[in-house]
């Protein structure tokens, strides 16, 4: 198959036009995808930040789910920010289903409380990825736990979890497409062969 685009945002709901924005800034082939056909031209699918409840909805209506999984069991790269962590997520808690159930992590919605619900501040990459990187985080998961294949990428301080990695997906609870420091999405954009 020949793919079009390096990169396709899922645009159902959500900070889609953000992400649009940063990769055509680090000149990266990307659409928005919103159908099947859509999901045939791109390598790699970015799920943005936004509302997952109603992501999972459109993403179900617009006959996605099976689609994004078959694509994912050949390998394609999926990135995931905030509510597209949630998406990527196994474990959602009790009183949630999963919506893709890709990643071996364990997710709180909305953990970081009312008072702090949203906030910025400096997070510690992993050595080989330099500087901290400033963080936005809107009513933002938390990442509870991680399966024995899944590598931490990105904490606050020394102990919360705030990116992570497993084969070909990258999830990050906080919003990369919202600032200016393409370092996520370079990151991203490596893992895409071909
Ligand atoms: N709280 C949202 C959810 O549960 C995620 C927030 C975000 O993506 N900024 O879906």
């Amino acid at each position: 198959m020949s793919f079009q685009f390096d990169v396709g945002v899922l645009a159902v709901q959500g900070s889609f036009a953000e992400h649009m924005q940063i990769l055509s800034e680090i000149n990266c082939p990307a659409m928005e995808v919103r159908s099947q056909k859509d999901l045939e031209q791109v390598k790699s699918l970015i799920i943005p930040g936004g509302e997952s409840t109603t992501i999972g909805k459109l993403v179900r209506r617009f006959d996605l789910i099976e689609p994004i999984l078959g694509r994912a069991s050949e390998g394609m790269p999926i990135w995931g920010t905030c509510a597209g962590l949630i998406c990527l997520a196994k474990d959602l808690g009790p009183s949630d289903p999963p919506i893709l159930g890709l990643m071996d992590i364990k997710v709180q919605r909305n953990a970081y409380g009312r008072q702090i619900d949203s906030f910025e501040t400096a997070i510690e990459l992993d050595s080989t990825q330099g500087d901290p990187f400033h963080a936005v985080f809107i009513r933002a998961p938390i990442i509870v736990s991680i399966g024995p294949n899944v590598e931490v990428v990105a904490t606050i301080g020394q102990n919360s979890i705030v990116a992570v990695e497993q084969d070909q997906y990258l999830a990050t609870s906080f919003h990369p497409e919202l600032t200016d420091d393409p370092r996520f999405h370079l990151r991203f954009v490596s893992k895409i062969k071909g």
